[in-house]
């Protein structure tokens, strides 16, 4: 029997974990499935990542009410993908910030990517009919811009590309606390469909450099010991080598598409293959490294009928 189309077959909800990681900075966990973060400052409170639907954002602000009343005044998008941005209504937050590639990337993909994504993960769009529209931001900047809280000021940081063009991380200084939206995974597969290969070990290299002593990654759980954080970092930087090492290869062998996701999964799956979302993944990522590898430097657009295509093409029975 064919595999289910990514991740389809996957209706089993995950446990969620609202904990404190440092002063004053919370990370909202759910085994894998999207994470968000938040900063509690004296004049107002910072959510990273809005997650997928304002029904899910509800649950994260139950758990934020369990540990402070003050105003959501600031919500960070790390990127633009849908299971990340589409509950921002439900927060009501003055400040809707993220890069101005982002914002570039939700006037040219965000519809489709909105689609797309909900085909590919259904579970992840619980009360997906109360989604009020595509969100876009309230601030964009390019470089750098700095929040604050009241007591303390927090970073948001364009540190470079790599899981998509328009990535910023949230760096809180004070305690060297980490948000690194999908540009890190915590054992769960980095989703290459939108990436800049060639760019993202460089970007993490720079990550590596700033030793956050607490990380929350894109998936996975939370980590609070600074070595860890490193090793974590660094196993994101080796999947993503490898996925674009072993596309160029393929694409100076003058392999078809569907034998470099053959050959790709054959070096990767026995290291990788328990990663959370690893198959669903694959194929996407095998595409775009492809892409890139031969020269296509702006991801393609994924849409509904494309995805289809293309994950009935790399898991056909050769
Ligand atoms: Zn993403």
């Amino acid at each position: 029997m064919s595999k289910k189309f990514a991740s389809r077959n996957d209706l089993k909800d995950k446990q969620v974990s609202f904990v404190n990681i440092a002063k004053d900075c919370y990370a909202y966990t759910a085994q894998g499935d999207p994470n968000s973060g938040v900063i509690i400052g004296k004049k107002g409170i910072m959510v990273i990542e809005a997650q997928a639907t304002p029904r899910i954002a509800k649950d994260v602000i139950r758990q934020i009410r369990t540990v402070s009343k003050l105003p959501i005044t600031h919500l960070v998008l790390t990127h633009y993908h849908a299971v990340r941005v589409l509950g921002a209504s439900e927060y009501n937050a003055k400040q809707i910030i993220c890069s101005s590639k982002t914002l570039e990337m939700i006037e040219e993909r965000g519809s489709q990517d909105w689609l797309s994504e909900f085909q590919r993960f259904p579970r992840l769009f619980k009360g997906h009919e109360s989604i009020t529209g595509l969100t876009f931001p309230t601030h964009i900047f390019d470089k750098r811009m700095d929040v604050d809280l009241g007591d303390k000021e927090v970073q948001l940081i364009a540190v470079g590309e790599g899981h998509t063009r328009g990535d910023i991380i949230v760096w809180e200084p004070e305690s060297k606390v980490m948000f690194s939206g999908d540009l890190v995974e915590n054992k769960a597969t980095p989703y290459c469909g939108d990436a800049q290969l060639a760019k993202w070990p460089k970007t993490l290299i720079k990550l590596l450099k700033m030793k956050p002593e607490a990380l929350v990654t894109g998936r996975g759980d939370a980590i609070t010991n600074g070595k860890k954080t490193l090793e974590v970092i660094q196993s994101t930087k080796e999947f993503v080598e490898q996925l674009y090492i072993e596309a160029q290869k393929c694409v100076r062998n003058k392999y078809s598409l569907k034998q470099c996701y053959d050959h790709i999964m054959k070096k990767m799956k026995p290291k990788y293959g328990d990663w959370v979302i690893f198959d669903h993944c694959m194929c996407f990522n095998v595409k775009r490294a492809y892409d890139e590898a031969n020269g296509i430097r702006h991801p393609k657009i994924w849409t509904e009928e494309i995805d289809l295509q293309m994950w009935k093409l790399l898991n056909a029975k050769n």
